[in-house]
């Protein structure tokens, strides 16, 4: 059986494209969810794929969801493999379906300011292309260089300037994708209508559990006349957040607002900005025409000097954008043997301060533990939390299930805390496997619905299985 699955895989895509080695499904069982992290670290095999694919067409993936469809073997759509919730990874085992030779750009659009591409392109890539026409996607995640287009939408990316351009769900202008009976739709041309419910929105988030997206046309915008960062030191987190805030509900449209609460200020911003202050760091940046930028900015730093302890200037600003992706790599990022959570959290501003407080108090009641978080994407109601709790070695038990389940504790118990609160989780890294458990709780009665519309597209459950809780 496995030799004749494997020639039909090979008529699709040919011999060289389906992989079978034990490296090939070593690579493909371990994403950069802490979990099947730790285990690969302590010598235990993760679930992994019978079979990985590599299609380079639409037509190649619309056959091979065919033939997972025939033989009723999960198929889990792979793109980067760098997301943190565990969501590509084989859990059933069966077909990982990885669309990194899906890498085509296939359409600049300089009227409507559109790119079309295949959706297994690095963003970076699609980045670098677009900028070319001297225009940019305004897409700038800290994965840029190891996500696809794909997994962006498919987990509800955001990036560094979302605050002003909108996260993956607000660039999409339309798609195609394969369904999980192989056939291939496409998706209205436009974005806004009142036609109907949103067929974008169904497969925007949805984790490669209801089809696979092939094809995507997304926004592109001008390369702004002037970028302009300024950075300011404030007492304390609740000041730093409350100029935030008036500068989001007067609607002064920055591209992005960073607050890192009193403890990231003194780790994280003094290693890798060299700044060494106490209290809360607070970064701005406007774009756009420069008469436009010098208004709106000067109207922001007036909101922020009423309560402000140190107007550290541009350049500082500058230097915390051109540093932007450092956060997140090593040598400054955390690492095993620690283990460490992101639980990236929304809420409205009025709830936000007491989620942060109320997660903080519950992680560090556990031993060894120490919660930081930064606020990154800003609303005109609310903002989002880049929380992570981090756990040191010495409390890290060595047992791999022992950990598991120390990890899943602290996660589950302050998902509660967040969600008890008001909050909502997750804001762009997804559910994947980490939250699945949690979907139903979060969407109340109105899973039922996504539960009606997984059984009619995919009866067999062959797509993404387990995953979203579907
Ligand atoms: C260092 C680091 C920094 C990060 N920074 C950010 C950040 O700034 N912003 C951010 O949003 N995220 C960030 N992430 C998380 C990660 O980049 C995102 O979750 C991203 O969306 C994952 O994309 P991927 O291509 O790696 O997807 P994968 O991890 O391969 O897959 C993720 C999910 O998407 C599904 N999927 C993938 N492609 C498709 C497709 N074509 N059709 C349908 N389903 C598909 C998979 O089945 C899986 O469920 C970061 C991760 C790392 C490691």
């Amino acid at each position: 059986m496995h030799s004749m699955i494997l020639s039909e895989f090979a008529d699709v895509v040919g011999q060289e494209n389906v992989h079978t080695s034990q490296a090939e499904k070593i690579a493909h069982s371990v994403d950069y969810y802490w979990v099947p992290r730790v285990w690969a670290d302590r010598g235990r095999l993760t679930h992994q794929p019978d079979f990985i694919v590599y299609p380079e067409t639409t037509e190649q993936v619309a056959a091979i969801v065919r033939i997972a469809g025939y033989y009723k073997m999960p198929l889990v759509t792979w793109g980067g493999g760098a997301g943190s919730q565990g969501g590509a990874l084989p859990t059933q085992g069966g077909i990982i379906l990885d669309t990194k030779r899906m890498n085509k750009v296939l359409e600049v659009n300089e009227i409507a300011h559109t790119v079309t591409a295949q959706t297994g392109i690095i963003h970076q890539d699609l980045e670098w292309e677009v900028n070319r026409h001297n225009l940019s996607t305004m897409h700038f995640p800290a994965s840029i260089s190891c996500s696809t287009l794909g997994g962006f939408l498919a987990h509800r990316g955001t990036g560094t300037l979302s605050t002003k351009y909108g996260k993956m769900e607000d660039l999409i202008i339309s798609l195609e994708a394969v369904l999980p009976n192989g056939e291939i739709i496409e998706t209205p041309p436009v974005p806004r209508h009142s036609s109907g419910p949103d067929l974008n929105q169904l497969f925007v988030g949805s984790e490669g559990t209801l089809g696979i997206m092939t094809k995507a046309t997304i926004k592109l915008f001008p390369v702004p006349e002037e970028r302009r960062f300024r950075a300011f030191m404030f007492r304390n987190n609740h000041d730093a957040l409350d100029a935030g805030r008036r500068i989001m509900v007067n609607r002064l449209q920055p591209a992005v607002i960073r607050v890192y609460d009193e403890n990231e200020t003194v780790h994280q911003i003094k290693k890798v900005l060299g700044i060494d202050r106490t209290g809360a760091y607070l970064v701005y940046g406007f774009e756009g025409y420069k008469d436009i930028v010098e208004i709106q900015e000067r109207i922001a730093a007036e909101i922020c000097l009423e309560t402000a302890t140190e107007d550290l200037g541009p350049r500082l600003g500058e230097s915390w954008w051109e540093n932007r992706y450092k956060f997140y790599y090593p040598p400054y990022i955390m690492d095993l043997p620690e283990a460490f959570g992101t639980m990236d959290v929304v809420a409205t501003y009025d709830k936000i301060e007491n989620v942060y407080y109320k997660m903080k108090e519950h992680a560090e009641s556990f031993p060894g533990t120490h919660f930081i978080a930064h606020f990154s994407h800003w609303y005109d109601w609310g903002c989002m939390m880049y929380d992570r709790f981090i756990i040191h070695p010495d409390y890290v038990p060595a047992d791999p299930d022992e950990a598991t389940r120390l990890y899943n504790r602290i996660w589950n118990e302050c998902m509660h805390i967040a969600v008890d609160n008001g909050a909502l989780l997750n804001e762009h890294h997804g559910i994947g496997l980490k939250l699945t458990y949690a979907m139903r709780e979060m969407y109340g009665t109105g899973f039922k619905v996504l539960q009606t519309i997984k059984k009619s597209l995919d009866p067999d459950g062959i797509m993404n299985p387990g995953k979203l809780g579907l």
